[in-house]
């Protein structure tokens, strides 16, 4: 299957829709998931246009785990968590819903049950304040 450069994702790269954006570099974005599972969800996508990990560049792949891990580190500390789950799904059948390649990260609390996909938009207010908090822990 090929890349569409109509979907969401490439959208908020080209910065024709916003996000709440938490950290950018020359080869990464990352930014908060606006239908969270858990407080604190955001999302890191390459610049590089794939459809998933499976026709990604292993370079743009480097350069995208790196992130994940800086944004990581700064997601548990901002959100207090005990722990940290990271998912990423590939293609219809392996659970994705945006075709350009993203890592969920999901801060997580011992005890703490995941909410569902419900498809319910969080509050704006609360992820730009999600958003800032996280950006000012990132190393
Ligand atoms: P998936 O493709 O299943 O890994 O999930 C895509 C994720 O993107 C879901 O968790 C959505 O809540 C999230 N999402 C969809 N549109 C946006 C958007 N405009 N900004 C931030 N997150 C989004």
């Amino acid at each position: 299957m090929q890349y569409d450069p109509n979907n969401i994702f490439a959208k908020i790269l080209r910065g024709e829709i916003p996000c709440h954006k938490i950290y950018e570099d020359q080869h990464t974005l990352a930014f908060m998931d606006v239908m969270p599972q858990v407080e604190g969800h955001c999302l890191v996508i390459p610049k590089h246009p794939s459809r998933n990990l499976l026709d990604a560049d292993p370079i743009a792949l480097a350069h995208l785990m790196t992130t994940v891990q800086k944004i990581a580190t700064a997601a548990k500390k901002a959100l207090n968590a005990d722990g940290i789950q990271i998912r990423q799904y590939n293609e219809e059948a392996g659970g994705q819903t945006v075709f350009h390649l993203h890592v969920h990260i999901l801060p997580m609390k011992i005890g703490m049950p995941m909410k569902k996909h419900t498809g319910k938009m969080a509050d704006n207010a609360l992820l730009a304040k999600q958003a800032q908090i996280i950006t000012a822990l990132v190393k």
